[in-house]
C-alpha cells in the first residue's frame, strides 16, 4: 500500500533514470530533509547518503553557510543574465576563482546550469573552433564506451551507455566511441595494466587513422568513469593516449563533472590521474549541488578563435537564460571558500586510504568480482562466478536487489548497468560513518547472496 505522497507521485511524475513500470508498484522513496551525510524519509527514517545524492552533495546536507550565501544573493540580485555584455559580481568572482584552482591554463570560463549543457557546449565550441580555423571537416568527437557525459542530444551522443542510445535515435552521426579502459573486463589473460594501456593507445591511434585524422576534432573522457561503474583507468592510460591525441591535433576534454572539487583527493581528477586536457567540464560539487551550475573552461587558442568568429559573425550565438545564474554563482563561491578553508580536498585524501581499504575488503565477498576505486569513489562488480567473471542474467537484477537491501539497511548506494554498484559519499563523511557505510553494504551483499540461493 503506497503512502499518500507516493500514490500522488506515481500519478503525476515522470522519474528520470527510473524503471517507470516498477516504480508504479514499489512507489518512490520520498525524502524530506537531510543533515550531514544523512537524509531522512517522510517517516523520519535515516539513510546514510552513500552516493552524495548523484555524486554531487560533497559538503553534505545542512551547510548553513551555503544556505546563507543563497539567501543573501536572492535578496540582493536574484537574477541577472550575462547576455549582451551584461554582468554581475558573483559570475566574475567565481570565474576568477576557477581560473586560480584549475590544473590547466584557463583563458575564460563559460557557465551552464548542468553537466549535460557543459558537454553540449564543449561539442559546439569544438565545431566552432574548427570552423574558425578553416578546418570544416575536422568535426568528429571520440568518447569512450561506458563513459557518461549527460543526456541532452549531443552529450547523450557522447555518452557510451546502451540505455542512452537504444530507441533514442542516438548517437548522432560523427560521435564515435573508443574502448572502455577497464582492465578487469577488457584486458587479455595475463596482460598487465601498463600493457593494456599501451594496447588501448595503439587501438585509438588505428581508430583515428581509419576515420581520417583530418576529420577527428576532439576526445572526451572522465578521469575516473562514474556512471559507467566507477571505473579507474589502468596505470599509464592517459600517459599513453595523450601523445596519440597530440599527434593528430585533437582537442582533449576532461569531463570533471564527478571528479572535480576533491572527489579523488585532488582538486580535479586530472591531477590524480595524470590528465593534461585542453579544457574541463565541471558541475555538481562546484555548488555542492545546492544550486544547479556547470560550465567549461576555455583555453586561450579557443578564445582567440571565438574572437575571430565573433568578428566575422557578430554575436557569439550560444548561452542559456541561466548561464551564470547569480544565486548559483554565489553558492559556488561560498562552496569553494569552504573547500579551501576547511581543507575539504586534503581531508578527502586523508580519508581515502580507510575508504579504499574497506572497499577492497568487499572483494572477498562471494558475489563481488571486482572492488575498485580511488579517493572517495568506489564501485563493485557483482558476478555469478569469480573465476570466469561470468555475470548474472541482467533480468535477474542482482545489483538492483542489493541496492534495495542496502536501502532496507539504511544506506543509499546506486546500481548501474552491468550489475555494478557505485559509492560516492559526501566528502565530509567522518571515518566512523565510512565504517557504517561498509558495514551496511556488507550486510546488503549477504542478504543478496541469501536471496539468490
Ligand atoms: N558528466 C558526468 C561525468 C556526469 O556524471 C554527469 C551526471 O551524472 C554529467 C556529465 C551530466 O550532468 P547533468 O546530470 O548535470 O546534466
Amino acid at each position: 500500500m503506497l503512502s499518500n505522497l507516493a500514490a500522488r507521485d506515481v500519478e503525476t511524475l515522470i522519474h528520470p533514470y527510473t524503471n517507470l513500470a516498477l516504480v508504479r508498484e514499489t512507489g518512490p522513496l520520498v525524502l524530506e530533509r537531510g543533515h550531514g551525510v544523512w537524509v531522512y524519509d517522510t517517516d523520519g527514517r535515516p539513510y546514510l547518503e552513500g552516493m552524495a545524492g548523484l555524486w554531487c552533495t560533497a559538503l553534505g546536507y545542512s551547510n548553513e553557510e551555503l544556505v546563507e550565501a543563497a539567501r543573501d544573493q536572492m535578496a540582493r540580485l536574484p537574477f541577472s543574465h550575462l547576455f549582451s555584455g551584461r554582468s554581475h559580481d558573483p559570475a566574475i568572482e567565481l570565474a576568477e576563482t576557477l581560473k586560480e584552482i584549475a590544473p590547466i591554463p584557463v583563458s575564460k570560463v563559460f557557465f551552464t546550469s548542468s553537466g549535460s549543457e557543459a558537454n553540449d557546449t564543449q561539442v559546439k565550441l569544438t565545431w566552432y573552433l574548427n570552423n574558425a580555423l578553416g578546418r570544416p571537416r575536422k568535426k568528429k568527437i571520440i568518447a569512450q564506451r561506458k563513459g557518461y557525459h549527460g543526456v541532452t542530444v549531443a552529450s547523450a551522443s557522447l555518452t557510451g551507455l546502451p540505455a542512452n542510445h537504444a530507441d533514442w535515435d542516438l548517437p548522432l552521426p560523427g560521435f564515435l566511441h573508443a574502448a572502455c579502459p577497464h582492465h578487469y573486463r577488457g584486458a587479455e589473460a595475463g596482460e598487465s595494466e601498463e600493457a593494456f594501456s599501451a594496447r588501448l593507445a595503439a587501438e585509438l591511434d588505428a581508430f583515428i587513422q581509419r576515420e581520417d585524422p583530418d576529420t577527428v576534432a576532439a576526445f572526451i573522457a572522465e578521469p575516473v568513469m562514474g556512471a559507467g561503474g566507477a571505473i579507474v583507468p589502468p596505470k599509464g592510460y592517459f600517459a599513453a593516449i595523450q601523445p596519440v591525441l597530440a599527434r593528430y591535433d585533437i582537442r582533449f576534454i576532461a569531463d570533471e563533472v564527478i571528479c572535480g572539487f576533491g572527489r579523488l583527493g585532488t582538486w580535479f581528477g586530472a591531477e590524480a590521474m595524470g590528465v593534461r586536457p585542453h579544457s574541463l567540464s565541471f558541475a555538481k560539487a562546484v555548488t555542492s549541488a545546492y544550486m544547479p551550475l556547470g560550465g567549461v573552461t576555455v583555453e586561450e587558442p579557443l578564445y582567440q578563435a571565438m574572437l575571430d568568429e565573433s568578428r566575422k559573425i557578430g554575436t557569439f550565438g550560444h548561452g542559456t537564460t541561466y548561464s551564470g545564474h547569480p544565486v548559483a554563482c554565489a553558492v559556488a563561491i561560498k562552496a569553494l571558500e569552504i573547500y579551501r578553508r576547511d581543507r575539504i580536498v586534503e581531508g578527502a585524501a586523508e580519508k581515502a586510504p580507510h575508504f579504499q581499504r574497506r572497499l577492497s575488503a568487499l572483494a572477498e565477498h562471494p558475489l563481488v568480482g571486482e572492488a575498485r576505486g580511488v579517493g572517495l569513489i568506489g564501485g563493485l562488480e557483482i558476478v555469478a562466478d569469480k573465476a570466469s567473471k561470468r555475470q548474472y542474467d541482467p533480468k535477474a537484477g542482482v545489483a538492483a536487489r542489493c541496492v534495495a537491501f542496502a536501502q532496507g539497511e539504511g544506506l543509499i548506494v546506486r546500481f548501474l548497468a552491468g550489475d555494478r554498484i557505485a559509492l560516492c559519499p559526501p566528502l565530509v563523511i567522518a571515518p566512523d560513518e565510512i565504517d557504517t557505510l561498509f558495514d551496511r553494504l556488507g550486510r546488503a551483499l549477504d542478504r543478496t547472496a541469501e536471496w539468490i540461493r
